[in-house]
């Protein structure tokens, strides 16, 4: 059975990339962090989600030799310019702390009205694969992207990170962590760019 590497150490997101990818690469092993031998992970340095997806994908690629799959997200705000961006996980600092990074953005926002609140939770993912026959390895690229606004408080149990801050335009009334798995897959950032890859990946480890 083809495998393939998943390169992220957030446990969530990482839940949310197996329970996607499963659906869509039935007949390929799925493996994490927790299954490779431990490597020393790249700084995520890049200025973009698609530079930075690369950087984790191809150092998964070299570590271990397997197809890699990495992803790099993050919330663009519109009323500050599209921060947090690529900066989404520590926005507040180190350690990293998304009830710091909740608060944090709540207070930046604390005068913009309502009408102002637009923001998009957007997503890189890059698949990198061994080079076959000499030739250079394969990289593939997407991006994925979900539209809605930032609330004024929290709710909700479910998701990770900005979700109890963030309604999406096909659900206005409840956050992004009030809705049940299947529910956010459906329109997120992340489905949307993995259901994008998936059969080019399933083609790659198949052709
Ligand atoms: P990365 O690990 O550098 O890609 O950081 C991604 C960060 O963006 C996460 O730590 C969250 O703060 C935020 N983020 C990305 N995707 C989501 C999501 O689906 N829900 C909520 N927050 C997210």
């Amino acid at each position: 059975m083809p495998r393939v590497f998943l390169a992220s150490r957030n446990v969530k997101k990482l839940e949310e990339m197996r329970r996607i990818l499963s659906d869509h690469l039935p007949a390929v092993e799925v493996l994490g962090l927790d299954d490779v031998a431990e490597y020393d992970e790249p700084v995520e340095d890049q200025p973009t989600f698609e530079g930075n997806a690369l950087l984790k994908a191809r150092a998964g690629l070299a570590a271990t030799g397997l197809p890699s799959v990495a992803d790099d997200s993050g919330l663009c705000v519109d009323a500050l310019n599209g921060m947090p961006g690529v900066l989404s996980a520590r926005w507040s600092g180190r350690p990293k702390s998304d009830e710091r990074n909740n608060t944090l953005l709540l207070d930046q926002l604390h005068d913009v009205p309502d009408e102002r609140r637009g923001a998009h939770f957007a997503c890189a993912i890059a698949f990198c694969a061994p080079a076959r026959d000499g030739g250079e390895p394969a990289e593939l690229l997407v991006e994925g992207r979900m539209d809605g606004r930032v609330i004024r408080e929290t709710r909700g149990t479910g998701g990770f990170g900005y979700d109890v801050l963030f309604c999406a335009e096909e659900h206005p009334d409840l956050t992004t962590a009030e809705l049940d798995a299947v529910d956010k897959d459906a329109i997120s950032h992340r489905g949307r760019a993995l259901r994008r890859i998936a059969p080019r990946i399933a083609t790659h480890l198949t052709g």
